[in-house]
Parts: C-alpha cells; sequence; structure tokens
C-alpha cells in the first residue's frame, strides 16, 4: 500500500503509470482467487486515497471523478465535516440497533427528510442501508396502507437487486438474468422518453394510464413508483408534464405515489429533488446514494398516515439508521447548505450542457444530450439515427479511464454516457474532465 501521508491529493488529474498501473494490476490478479466473478469494476485501478474530485490509486495516479461512486459522493471525498463527525461517532458509539435502545441523531436525520422533501405535510420516516431494502419498504408500506397489491413501474426502471427490486427493475442483463422467479404484482408500463418517442408528457402519460387502467384496474393499484429522472436506465427525463399527470392520477384513485430519488435526489439536479423542478408532491420519497456522503444509509420518508398505517415493529432492521450513517448524512445536509451545493448543480448543468450541446453539433453520433443539474448525459447512436450505438459509449469510457478520468456508461441498451461530478467539483476540474470527454468522443467518431 502506498502510505496516506505520502502526499497531499490536490486537485489536479495526474497520470503517471499506463492505466490501470503495475500495482492495479496484480491486485487484480489477486482478487479473481477470492472475489466472486459476479462483482465486476468498472475501471479496476485500486484507490488509496481521495479528496475533492481526485482520487488517487495505489500506482500514485490522479484520477478525475466525474462519477461520483455513482451520484454518492455529492459532497466530494474527504469532506473535513463529515470526517469530523464520523470519526467522533466511532469514538462515542458505533451501534445498538434503533430498535434496541434509540439514539438522537436518527430521530434528527427524519425530521431534515421531513423539511427537506416535498410538501409542507406531516411526514415521516423509516431508515435502512440501502437504496433497494428502502424501495422495498417504500412497496411494503404502500400494500399495508392501501390493502391492495399491484405496483406499477415503467420501462427502463432500475430499483435495485433484491427479489423484489429486481422484479421492479426493467433491464434483464445483468441484473436480473437467471436469478427468477421474481415477485408477483408488478407492472410494467411505458415510460415518457421524448429523444425516442417524441410525446409530449400530457400524452406519454395517457399512455401509460391507459394500459394501467385496461391490464391492471386502477382499483387494485397500490402504487406507482418511478425515478423522477431514470439513472441506470440512461438519464431519462420524462418530458413536462408526465410526472404531474402521474400525480394527479394516483391521488384521484387513491394510490400512493412513490418517487424514487435515490439517484436523482440530495441536490443532484438543481433542487433538493427532482420531483421539485415539476412541482409534483410525492407520497413517499425513497432516497440513499448523496444522502450520507458515502456511508450507507437509505431512507423512506412519506405521509405520516400513509407511514404509520403498519403496525408496531412491522418495520426496521438490525443497522438501519446506524448512528455513523446518520450523523455523516447530518454533515451532508449541513455542507449542502453551507456550501450552497444546490445551486452549484445548477451552475454545473449550464456549463455541462453549452459544453456537450457544442460537442453534439460538431460529431454524428450523439443523438442527444439531457438531464438537470450536474446529472447529464449524452446518448451515442450509429450516424444520422436513432439506434443505440453502445460500441461508441464503450470506447469512449474506455478512452476517458485511460487518461485518468472516470466516466460511467448507462441505458438499456448501454449507449449513454452519464456524468454525474461531485458538486464541489471545480470549473477547471471540470473543463479539464469535459476536454477529456471531447478527444474521446472524437476518437471514436
Ligand atoms: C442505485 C439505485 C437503487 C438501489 O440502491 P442500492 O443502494 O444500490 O441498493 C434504487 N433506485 C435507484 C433509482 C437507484 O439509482
Amino acid at each position: 500500500m502506498v502510505s496516506s501521508l505520502e502526499s497531499s491529493v490536490g486537485t489536479e488529474r495526474k497520470v503517471i503509470t499506463e492505466l490501470p498501473g503495475p500495482k492495479s494490476r496484480a491486485m487484480q490478479e489477486r482478487r479473481k482467487n477470492v472475489v466472486s466473478a459476479g462483482v465486476t469494476n468498472g475501471f479496476t485501478i485500486y484507490i488509496d486515497r481521495a479528496e475533492g474530485a481526485i482520487l488517487v490509486d495505489i500506482d500514485g495516479n490522479h484520477i478525475l471523478d466525474l462519477g461520483s461512486g455513482i451520484a454518492v459522493t455529492g459532497v466530494g471525498h474527504a469532506v473535513p465535516e463529515l470526517i469530523e463527525a464520523v470519526s467522533n461517532q466511532v469514538a462515542a458509539f458505533t451501534h445498538t440497533c434503533f430498535m434496541v435502545t434509540p439514539y438522537e441523531s436518527y430521530i434528527e436525520v427524519c425530521e431534515e427528510l421531513a423539511a427537506l422533501t416535498p410538501g409542507s405535510h406531516a411526514k415521516t420516516s423509516a431508515l435502512f442501508n440501502s437504496g433497494a431494502e428502502a424501495v422495498e419498504n417504500a412497496v411494503k408500506v404502500a400494500r399495508h396502507a392501501t390493502g391492495r397489491q399491484a405496483v406499477i413501474v415503467f420501462d427502463h426502471a432500475y430499483h435495485g437487486r433484491t427479489n423484489l427490486t429486481m422484479a421492479l427493475t426493467a433491464k434483464n442483463m445483468p441484473y436480473k438474468d437467471g436469478f427468477g422467479p421474481f415477485a408477483g404484482e408488478v407492472y410494467r408500463v411505458p415510460m415518457s422518453y421524448p429523444f425516442i418517442d417524441g410525446l409530449s408528457g400530457a400524452e406519454a402519460a395517457a399512455r401509460a394510464i391507459a394500459e394501467i387502467e385496461v391490464q391492471v384496474g386502477a382499483k387494485n393499484v397500490a402504487a406507482l413508483l418511478i425515478e423522477p429522472i431514470q439513472g441506470e436506465g440512461g438519464f431519462i427525463v420524462p418530458a413536462d408534464g408526465f410526472l404531474p399527470a402521474l400525480s394527479k392520477w394516483t391521488t384521484d384513485n387513491g394510490v400512493v405515489f412513490i418517487a424514487d430519488e435515490i439517484q436523482s435526489g440530495f441536490g443532484r439536479t438543481g433542487e433538493w429533488f427532482a420531483v421539485d423542478h415539476e412541482g409534483v408532491i410525492p407520497d413517499i420519497v425513497t432516497t440513499a446514494k448523496g444522502l450520507a456522503g458515502g456511508m450507507p444509509l437509505a431512507g423512506v420518508t412519506g405521509r405520516a398516515e400513509i407511514m404509520n398505517s403498519v403496525h408496531e415493529g412491522g418495520l426496521g432492521g438490525t443497522y438501519g439508521g446506524n448512528p455513523v450513517a446518520a450523523v455523516a448524512a447530518l454533515a451532508v445536509i449541513r455542507v449542502m447548505r453551507e456550501r450552497n451545493l444546490v445551486q452549484r448543480a445548477r451552475d454545473l448543468e449550464k456549463i455541462l450542457l453549452e459544453n456537450l450541446n457544442s460537442l453534439a453539433r460538431d460529431v454524428n453520433i450523439i443523438g442527444d444530450v439531457r438531464g438537470r443539474g450536474a446529472m447529464v448525459a449524452i446518448e451515442l447512436v450509429e450516424p444520422g439515427t436513432k439506434t443505440p450505438n453502445a460500441a461508441a459509449a464503450k470506447g469512449i469510457v474506455k478512452y476517458c479511464n485511460e487518461h485518468g478520468v472516470i466516466a460511467l456508461a448507462c441505458g438499456t441498451y448501454g449507449n449513454v454516457i452519464r456524468l454525474l461530478p461531485p458538486l464541489v467539483i471545480t470549473d477547471e476540474q471540470l473543463a479539464d474532465g469535459l476536454n477529456v470527454l471531447a478527444e474521446a468522443v472524437r476518437s471514436v467518431s
């Protein structure tokens, strides 16, 4: 291991070996003996330390992070406030199990979630460890509260990898293949995907609602579950009016509207939550990823009468709302407020969209540039068509990685490059990353 004392991380990308470097390559060989092949790595550099938007690998390369560990480290790496809060909590106590003997930070996180999530109605929360666990529990609550069973989900949706959330997720490979049977009473309807379907939000919502009413029946539906901006499915931003129309339909039909804000939430899109862009007020919001800056924590926050309809003891888990993760979330929220990071996400959107739209005019393989805040993507196509071009996306990621930039692919067809920089990334760092990305796009054009 490289000593963490060796040198400060600094703010610049610096590649000093071929990537992955020799020590990372040796580590990758070592892992093959003991780590399941089912768990893969996008970019096999092994990380020693990190700060802000820079990761340092065990070969001493300084890598620019445009992925934030999949939208988790929005406040950046090695945030002093987070280090202090977590260190103090580790020294005080690391675990009691909230269901056995409680502690204040759990309540404080729930107070913050009630204040930050949309709507001024009374809300209560339950805390968990992962996004998938939050989604499972949101569905449990909605079924319990309504006495109904059906759950409506969308094309391209991603909600996790547990049994119920695999059923809720759209894409077979790699998430579901051979892992069935899957949970029942899950019904999939078309998403609004303006680049592909050309429909207005109202038209796309009418199409989805018609399918629900014909194939399921409104009175059987417990919950409609949707990512307000789809993450793994391809950073699909639904047409304006789609989410409000679905929200109205759920209210009219006694259906619980669950916004899965696990990737799009916590300031990522330039509002605390992506539904805020259209004034939609969900009945339940699920949070995780950006919530606790890298500590495992997830939340289910909803209307008090829905969340409290569950019998005593019906929700919980050994580690849910762990005290170390809870104080990390409180530190994240403080840092977000003090450093105005929700506004920063809006500034980043301007830079990202301007830059990527201009790149898209120069090349013929970018079909669409879309996103909000610091959640922006390009969709790669065969020249002059809307046919997915996964090979281009793969080549772009490879080029970026080889030049010391982390960029992530996503999308049902694997043809979308998504940018999820830490919200603390500097203008200089972002410009550097976008230059490498532009070179990468040109190299595969
Ligand atoms: C990542 C993600 C999940 C699953 O979260 P995990 O913490 O990986 O279980 C669920 N929903 C969305 C929208 C996600 O992006």
